[in-house]
């Protein structure tokens, strides 16, 4: 029988998810479907409700649902189950597992990331200077991954102190992580600082707006990566222009997390690269 999932979000319509299992079901032969679905914005939970009902394996969240999808796991299922990332540090997950009549939770955004930038772009983290921009459930997905795979200090740079400042917070909770200094700096705050990997989490490239950075802050060799993908964003021109030797899209990041879920549900890890491959040729 064939086993079903989902994406719920909202919007939704956009969502590359279901193309990308549907690749990953045919090269590994798994029988499944994924659709994606549109939740009102108060409806998650009754949407989560009724795929489990329908006898749905899983599913995969997204805007603006990662923090409620995370609340919900933890209210249903006290046994969140750490394989990868449970998101019990993030507080936000794009993961959820119906198996077992609980809901396990998972984000799976963080490895995706790591995965992307370690494996695909060829770019070691170890020992680098971070800098994240932003602060809202993608940022908080990737910090910690991001601070494992560095052993680094890192910079959270955001249009909104409040909201950088308090996910500086969350991260220094967790003891591993007191060693390296975290910043929180709010948006044209920078100076003199360069930094070896520039992440831009923010949404700022869906209305085409800038984000203010100092025109050195590109040490040599320097990766910048923007989590949209789909078009150039000012910030990737800007870092094209101001001596970035790597620029990267999201497309690699929304491949390899969505390999990790499929791994998760499947326990089988598709290959990445003719994904990536067959959709950026589109
Ligand atoms: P949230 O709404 O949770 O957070 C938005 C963040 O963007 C906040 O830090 C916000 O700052 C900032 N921001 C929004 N508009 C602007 C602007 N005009 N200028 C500067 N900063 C701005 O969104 P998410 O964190 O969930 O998603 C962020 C982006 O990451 C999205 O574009 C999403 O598509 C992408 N993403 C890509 C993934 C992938 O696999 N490639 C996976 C997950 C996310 P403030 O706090 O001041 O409001």
């Amino acid at each position: 029988m064939t086993d079903k999932y989902a994406v719920i979000g909202n919007p939704i319509a956009h969502s590359k998810s279901p193309q990308i299992h549907k690749m990953f079901a045919e090269q590994t032969g798994q029988d499944i479907s994924y659709e994606a679905i549109l939740a009102p914005p108060d409806g998650f939970a009754a949407t989560v409700e009724r795929l489990r009902k329908a006898g749905y394996k899983g599913c995969n969240v997204t805007v603006p649902f990662k923090f409620e999808a995370f609340k919900l796991a933890n209210d249903v299922s006290n046994e969140v189950i750490d394989a990868i990332d449970s998101g019990d540090k993030a507080d936000a997950v794009n993961t959820l597992d119906f198996r077992n009549y609980k809901i396990a939770s998972y984000n799976t955004d963080g490895i995706g990331l790591v995965n992307d930038i370690e494996q695909n772009l060829k770019v070691s983290l170890k020992n680098k200077r971070i800098l994240l921009i932003g602060a809202g459930g993608a940022a908080a997905g990737v910090l910690h991954p991001l601070l494992e795979a560095s052993q680094s200090p890192l910079v959270i740079y955001n249009r909104t102190l409040k909201k950088a400042t308090s996910l500086k917070k969350t991260v220094e909770q967790h003891d591993k992580f007191r060693l390296f200094s975290i910043k929180a700096v709010e948006f044209g705050g920078l100076r003199d600082e360069q930094f070896d990997v520039i992440i831009n989490a923010t949404s700022a490239g869906l209305t085409d707006s800038e984000i203010p950075l100092p025109a050195t802050i590109f040490a040599p060799s320097a990766l910048a990566y923007d989590m949209m993908y789909g078009r150039e964003t000012p910030f990737m021109k800007f870092a094209r222009e101001h001596g970035a030797s790597v620029v990267a899209d999201g497309l690699g990041m929304l491949v390899e997390q969505a390999a990790e879920s499929f791994r998760i549900w499947r326990g089988i890890r598709p290959d990445t690269a003719p994904v990536i491959a067959a959709l950026r040729n589109q």
